[in-house]
């Protein structure tokens, strides 16, 4: 069975960097899932028939030039540092070249115990495996950089979590799987060899550019905080909560990765959490850029002995890149939010009006999504989401206005919205739909159905009109849970 065209560079680094063990196979496989356009877009030669896809896809089969491993990470849980986790329930396979290319991880997860696993089984159930899959797809139909999902499996198996749960299997794409908390594993041994060599690793794959600046080392640096800025402003616009940015959940590539007990929010609160081990807020809508700048200080202190010979100049370099993240935060996330309500220059000014339409919308508990859709549009249908709607008719007024001023006009201003606006988005109520089903049922067809609506989150298609509206109050998910 040949899944071409495998180049494992991972598997060429030190043994000190990962365990090299086989996924461990599962009693029967099904294949519930299989995302063809993006087998297509890597260049996958996949076998026929859905049972040597789901042998392929549980790991019973491994692929020929596969080299699977364990990854070793560490990481900040909470803020508090464990200096060993790893790769505990997933696989790499390897990494394959895509035809345009590419480079991506090709990983296993639910794949079995590892070196890695402490006390757990190496499993997951069905729910968590269909939560990534379509939340990490939307995702990506929403043009945020994230994890991709190729494929799910039911495995036959019984996992036990606070209740017994069918399990699965989800094979994850990612551009790496290479965290803060990769970089944490080494800096905590002291190992300063193996830090060069996963930074080095992380410019050759991830940031070639920096090959050729006077140091290399601070300006990968500082393009992985760019990145990470980038990715938190792109969450934010559309109201995503990732729920766990531990360190190990942070993608040096600049990706969404380890979709948690993540969640989109339907009425706006900057202060919304919805996992349910978030007891303090740390990972709040409003404060994930101060949480990225914390995890990207921790990737700092790692990089010290590389930046200069010099201690002491060494800490300023790391300082100077991290003084910079709410500027560029800043930037980045003016640009979103301007071209929310159709205005693409990214200015102070208009960011502070679309600042007063969310404080409206706030106070009115207006749902997030819909709000920022229905300005593309509709104007009557926007106001009848506030409870003041003369407040709110005041904003459309200062609204034109700039826009006016800006020589920005409507036709222009709606295609801009109607491109950062979203009608669709991965809304709780439907995940837990599609999980409960699946899990409870063995109906696969609300997922399904998900995804499909998800696919294209900026086109209106009535046939999916249903997925754009909020939860009735009985349908509201107000936790979200690991579930791992
Ligand atoms: P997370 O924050 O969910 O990404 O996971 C944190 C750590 O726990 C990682 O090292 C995982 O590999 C590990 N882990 C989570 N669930 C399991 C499990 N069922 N079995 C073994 N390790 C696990
Ligand atoms: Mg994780």
């Amino acid at each position: 069975m040949t899944l071409l065209p495998f180049d494992n560079t991972y598997a060429r680094l030190p043994e000190t960097f990962y365990e090299r063990i086989d996924p461990v196979p599962v009693q029967s496989p099904r294949l519930i899932r299989l995302n063809r356009p993006l087998a297509a877009e890597l260049g996958l030669e996949l076998p026929d028939g859905e049972d040597a896809l789901a042998r392929l896809f549980s790991g019973n089969e491994p692929p020929e030039g596969a080299q699977p491993l364990a990854q070793a990470y560490a990481g900040h849980q909470f803020g508090y540092f464990v200096p060993q986790l790893g790769d505990g329930r997933a696989v790499l396979l390897g990494e394959v070249v895509a035809p345009d290319g590419g480079r991506f991880d090709i990983q296993l997860k639910g794949s079995g115990r590892t070196r890695f696993s402490r006390g757990g089984d190496g499993r997951s159930p069905l729910g968590p495996v269909i939560r990534e899959y379509v939340v990490s797809e939307a995702m990506h139909a929403l043009s945020v950089p994230t994890s991709r999902a190729l494929a799910m499996v039911a495995t036959g198996e019984t996992v036990h979590r606070d209740r017994p749960l069918p399990g699965g299997v989800l094979t994850r794409v990612a551009a790496s799987h290479i965290r803060v908390g990769t970089f944490e594993y080494f800096a905590a041994r002291s190992d300063t060899d193996a830090l060069r060599l996963l930074a080095d690793h992380v410019i050759d794959r991830h940031y070639p550019q920096c090959r050729d600046a006077a140091n290399p080392y601070a300006e990968l640096f500082a393009r992985i905080a760019e990145a990470v800025a980038g990715l938190v402003a792109r969450w934010m616009g559309v109201g995503f909560i990732h729920g766990v940015m531990n360190t190990d959940n942070t993608s040096v590539a600049g990706e969404t990765i380890d979709f948690g007990p993540c969640a989109f929010m339907d009425r706006y609160d900057p202060a919304a959490v919805f996992s349910s081990i978030d007891h303090q807020g740390r990972y709040a809508f409003d404060n994930q850029p101060a949480v990225a700048q914390w995890n990207l200080s921790s990737l700092g202190g790692c990089l010290v002995p590389l930046l200069d010979a010099d201690e002491g100049r060494a800490r300023e370099l790391a300082e100077s890149v991290l003084a910079d993240f709410p500027d560029r935060f800043q930037e980045r996330f003016q640009r979103v939010m301007g071209r929310k309500i159709g205005v693409e220059s990214g200015d102070a000014e208009t960011f502070g009006l679309a600042n007063e339409l969310l404080g409206l919308m706030h106070r009115d508990r207006v749902d997030f999504t819909l709000a920022f859709r229905r300005l593309a549009g509709d104007e009557d249908a926007f106001l009848s989401l506030f409870g003041d709607r003369e407040g709110a008719a005041g904003w459309l007024e200062s609204w034109r206005g700039h826009l006016r001023g800006r020589n920005v006009d409507a036709v222009r201003a709606e295609s801009v919205m109607r491109s950062a606006n979203p009608a669709y988005i991965p809304r709780n109520h439907r995940v837990e739909q599609a999980i409960r089903a699946a899990e409870d049922h063995d109906d696969f067809a609300p997922t399904h159905r998900l995804i499909e609506a998800l696919e294209r989150p900026y086109e209106d298609r009535p046939e999916f009109a249903e997925y754009a509206n909020p939860p009735e109050p009985q349908e509201v998910v107000s936790q979200t849970f690991c579930g791992t």
